[in-house]
Parts: C-alpha cells; structure tokens; sequence
C-alpha cells in the first residue's frame, strides 16, 4: 500500500502550486453545474447522501476530484463508480463511464455499471468447486451457472466509506466483511477496496482480502467506458490494443473450455491497434454476439503492467489499463438492448459501452491448470488495477 499523507499546512501549499504548474494552466471546467466549479486546484473528496435503500439504510455518494479537475463519483452501495469525468483533446471534460443519476434504478436490475465484482467474479461452472475435499454450491444467477458473486454479490452490500486526501490526489477506502457462507462461499473475507483519483489523471483500484477459511476470491470492478461520453453512441468505433496473444475459448454457457488458444489470425486479436467493430460480426459467440471473453495477459500478472489500450478518434481520448491480474475480461455491452435510461437521458443500447475488467481466468476453481483463485487463512489477497485517461 502506498503511503498517505495528509495534504495540510505547507505540504497542501506546495503541491498545489506544483499542481498548477504541471498542468499548464488547462482551464476548462467539468461538467455537472456550478458548484462542481474546479475552484480550489487541490485534489478533495466529499460526501454527500446518494439516498436510502429500501429497508431505510442512508446511502453515501463520495466526489473525488483531482487538481486537474478530474471527478470520479463513488457510492459506498455496491462501490460503484457513477460517474467518470476525463478531459478530451481540447480539455474539454465529459462523463466517460455509463450508470444513473439517481440510486433507484442502482437498487433494481442493472447490469453490474460501474460496480465492485465479488467474491468471484465471473462465472463457476454449475455453482460448484471442492475445496480441500469438500463440495461447495453457490448461488445460480446466470443461466445454470455462477455469476459475478451471485444473487446478492459485492455490486449490491453497503460498504463502509473513509475518505480522505492523500499525497498523490483523493482517495476512498471501501471496506466489507463477507460473512462465512454468503451466496455459498466458505469463511468470513474481510475486503477493502481503495479507490485513488490521482493527479496523473489516474482512477486507481487497489484490492485487499483477507479470510478465516480457505475461499476462491477474485475481485474487480465493472465500469462500462465510452469515450466519446456516456449515452453518445457505441463503441465500435474506439481503437484497441490488448496486450494479450492468447485467450480462453468459451462454451455457449460462457464457461471456458479449459483451452488457451492462440488470437493470431482470429477476430480476437488485438495485438495491434484496430477498431472495436472492425471484426465483431466474425466473433463466435452465441446471440447476441460481441465480445465477452477473457484474455490470458502477456505479462503473466504478478506485477502492475500494461493491458489495455482504447483510443476514441473524435474526441481523442486514451484509457490505459494497467494490473497486477493475469487476465482481462473484454466486453463489449452486448446485453444492453435500450432498456435503461442512463444520466444524460438516453437509452443504452448495445455496445454503448465497454468493459475491460481486470481479473483471474473463470471458473479458475474448477481448472487447475489456471492461476489459482483460492486465498488461505494467513494470507493477505492484493491486486491492483490502474485506469489512466489522456488526450491525444
Ligand atoms: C460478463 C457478461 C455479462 C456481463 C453482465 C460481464 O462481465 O462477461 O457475460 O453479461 O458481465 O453485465
């Protein structure tokens, strides 16, 4: 974990006038009203009420923003980034992520926008895994199969928000303790999430579990990105570079087939640079086609390197995803069939957006061959993930 320091006294002083002249006097503001104003240039978060669950529990909405005038929007229900507002070309900022502006349609059926995925994230075959000689079975919410934590995973508990400011921009700690046997997984996991905004234009997503009892754990966050900004159209048109020469070969239940298979001279590769919807009719995958598939990373995980690349022509702007996991989920919104109205009042419809969630394999717990998911007693779950935004 990196260092915090309060930003206070002379040290708040420095920075920001460091801050002013690093960023060269770029002065267009933010969208979201008046009082979203970058006035001060010093990254702060607040908090405000987001609303109240339906058995009455008050729910937060925290504004982390940064001295370039950054904001990424955070509720403490499910941990999801509601909003995600980046600079284009010409500094102007828009809100490059899909959700809602209000909590109520949070609370009833989404598809995971902007979420903290767990305890496992992705699918287990059937709901099942043994696990030190005994079977355990999860929630069913996908077809016949385990998805995303289950029917109430980490996208829909309350988490314990700490906000504070910290060297290198604003910073929200999110913590929750699963309890021994939630949606079927074994043992108490103590989880904490730290989302950073930092002042190199970073959204920056650092994991940490802990566990009383052996438990597969794999954690993520399920942001849906558009470029050119949320509800403007699809995505096809955004360029894309994977840093992964291999990926997983699905089942029609999206349950790997234990394969790792070559992208080279298929609509999978992305080894170069190429548009989003220059192959995606050739992608094999059942109705409603697209992509949805796990990419095996090059760099093999275990260190913060470089997996994802996604460039937006018009407006300019760059997303780099940097992890510490072995594998990236790329996926492409082909769910979204125009039923949910997102915050600036248009329908989402398919690929309005895309989702680069860092990750181990699926269903890792029924492949040994895979990185292994299973966190023990004694040891401390940490993976971290960078979201970089540029302009160029
Ligand atoms: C999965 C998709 C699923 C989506 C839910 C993605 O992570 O891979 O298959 O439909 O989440 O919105």
């Amino acid at each position: 974990m990196t260092a915090r320091v309060n930003l206070i006294g002379t040290l708040l002083t420095i920075a920001a006038a460091a801050g002013l002249a690093a960023c060269g006097g770029a002065s267009q503001k933010p969208e979201g009203g008046a009082q979203e104003a970058a006035t001060a240039m010093e990254a702060r978060v607040d908090k405000t009420a987001f609303g109240t669950t339906e058995n009455g529990t008050a729910v937060d909405l925290y504004t982390l923003k940064n001295r370039n005038g950054m904001i990424v929007r955070v509720t403490n229900y499910g941990g999801i980034v509601t909003e995600l507002h980046a600079p284009d070309r010409a500094g102007r900022f828009d809100d490059v992520v899909l959700g809602f502006k209000t909590l109520r349609p949070y609370l009833e059926s989404h598809p995971y926008f902007g979420a903290i995925i767990g305890r496992v994230g992705n699918r287990i075959a059937k709901g099942r895994f043994t696990l030190n000689g005994r079977e355990y079975t999860l929630a069913i919410n996908d077809g016949q199969n385990h998805l995303h934590g289950g029917l109430k995973g980490f996208d829909k508990v309350i988490w314990q928000g700490q906000a504070s400011e910290v060297a290198d921009g604003a910073s929200l700690t999110l913590s929750y303790a699963s309890p021994d046997g939630e949606e079927g997984y074994p043992g108490t996991l103590a989880t904490t999430v730290v989302y950073t905004l930092t002042n190199q234009n970073e959204l920056r997503i650092d994991y940490m579990a802990t566990t009383d009892k052996a438990t597969p754990v794999n954690l993520t966050n399920h942001s849906y990105f558009n470029l050119t900004g949320e509800g403007l159209g699809d995505i096809l048109g955004h360029e894309l570079m994977l840093a992964a020469d291999r990926f997983t070969p699905v089942d029609a239940g999206l349950i790997p087939t234990g394969e790792i298979k070559a992208v080279a001279g298929t609509p999978m590769d992305f080894t170069t640079p190429s548009t989003i919807g220059s192959r995606i009719a050739q992608v094999p995958l059942a109705d409603p086609g697209g992509y949805d598939h796990n990419y095996v990373l090059s760099s093999g995980g275990g260190t913060l390197a470089l997996a994802a690349r996604v460039r937006e022509p018009k407006t300019g702007r760059v997303l780099e995803v940097s992890t510490t996991e072995p594998g990236i989920q790329f996926y492409t919104g082909n769910f979204l069939d125009g039923k949910l109205t997102g915050k600036r009042g248009v329908t989402y419809k398919k690929h309005f957006g895309f989702c680069l969630e860092t990750q181990h394999f699926p269903d890792s717990v029924n492949h040994p061959a895979f990185p292994t998911t299973i966190l023990e007693p004694g040891q401390t779950y940490r993976t971290t993930t960078v979201y970089k935004f540029t302009a160029q």
